[in-house]
């Protein structure tokens, strides 16, 4: 037997629970796998607090991300020794997932862990890295260049905003990190390659349609006043990314920015991204990510920790990554 994190619905609630598990309990997927690391996104915090509803079949075993080894394989794709990763793709939603020391899983969510990295490193990055990158890339690929002016990155010390500083700083991007934790977590900041520090009070507030052009691209996690007053000050024929709502779903925006200025908001969504972006971002990620800062950035924690942790990562008082070691 083994052990894992799952939701269960308890007098009409959704709680996250330790359960000892076999293999039996297992759904009937191709591919089986011992789980070395997964991680805790903000999801996994709403996930496991039962603060929104992203289980949608219960019970269910929670956890975005995972990473291991292949142990059986009905897919002749995948043969035992392998070394994989899932992101999203519906596990924690409508698919077990991470947090379990075994899982079964499609063989095409899997993404092969590229040569050079570690399973303890994609976990380090996790759904959150894999999201900075394609944030990075959506900037990259509507032609935002470093000699084009400042970059910005709001919920600078998260998950998805400490990578997405480290991968544009290593780009070459002119990086304004944006944070409401400028005290604690600036200097972090100023060490992954941030030039400058933005309070997150500059942003969060109500914004006039057209503001000081600032920013030749941002990568926005934060979402409502934050992400509206990004965009109105956003210069010329620049690139907004928006993937996240840490500061809630709305938008009060003018089209302004968009028919005076030729701004771009581009969405990002990793859930469901398809096999080919995925290993295009991860690729790169093994390619481009600063080793040192991945370290320095992610730290491991038990999986008896995660429910207090995914408390910890609603209230915004986690800085970084979090990898989760799913045998301790
Ligand atoms: P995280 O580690 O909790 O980081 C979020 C950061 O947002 C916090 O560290 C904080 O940064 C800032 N923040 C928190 N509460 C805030 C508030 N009330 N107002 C303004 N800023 C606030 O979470 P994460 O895993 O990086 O995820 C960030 C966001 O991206 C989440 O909304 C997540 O759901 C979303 N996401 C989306 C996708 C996708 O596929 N689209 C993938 C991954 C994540 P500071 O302390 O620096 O201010």
């Amino acid at each position: 037997s083994f052990n894992a994190i799952v939701a269960e619905e308890v007098d009409g609630k959704t709680v996250a629970q330790f359960k000892s598990m076999d293999l039996v309990d297992l759904p009937d997927e191709p591919v089986l796998v011992d789980v070395a690391y997964s991680t805790i996104n903000y999801k996994d915090g709403l996930a496991v607090s039962g603060a929104a509803p992203i289980c949608r079949r219960l019970p269910l075993i929670c956890g975005i991300d995972l990473a291991g080894t292949v142990v059986e394989s009905s897919d002749s794709a995948y043969r035992p020794g392998d070394q994989v990763l899932v992101n999203g793709y519906g596990l924690s939603e409508v698919h077990n997932g991470g947090y379990s020391q075994k899982q079964r899983i499609r063989p095409e969510w899997i993404v092969r862990i590229p040569d050079g990295m570690s399973a303890y490193e994609t976990m380090a990055l996790g759904t959150a890295g894999y999201t900075s990158m394609l944030c990075v890339q959506g900037l990259q690929d509507l032609g935002v260049k470093p000699e084009d002016g400042p970059v910005l990155v709001t919920g600078a010390a998260g998950g998805v905003g400490t990578v997405a500083v480290s991968l544009l700083a290593g780009l070459g991007y002119e990086v304004h990190a944006s944070t409401g934790r400028v005290d604690e977590q600036g200097e972090f900041l100023r060490g992954l390659g941030a030039a400058a520090l933005v309070p997150r009070q500059e942003l969060a507030r109500d914004c006039k349609p057209l503001e000081q052009e600032l920013w030749a691209g941002v990568v926005d996690t934060v979402g409502d006043k934050v992400l509206a007053t990004a965009i109105a000050q956003t210069k010329y024929e620049g690139v907004v990314t928006a993937c996240g709502l840490a500061g809630g779903a709305g938008l009060a925006s003018s089209v302004m920015p968009f028919i005076l200025r030729g701004v771009t908001l581009r969405g990002i969504d990793s859930v469901q991204a398809s096999q080919q972006r995925r290993q295009r971002a991860w690729d790169a990620l093994a390619a481009t990510m600063n080793r040192e800062h991945l370290a320095s950035l992610s730290k491991t924690v038990a999986m008896s920790e995660v429910p207090a942790l995914a408390a910890k990562i609603l209230a915004g008082e986690v800085a970084g990554r979090l990898v989760v070691d799913v045998n301790r």
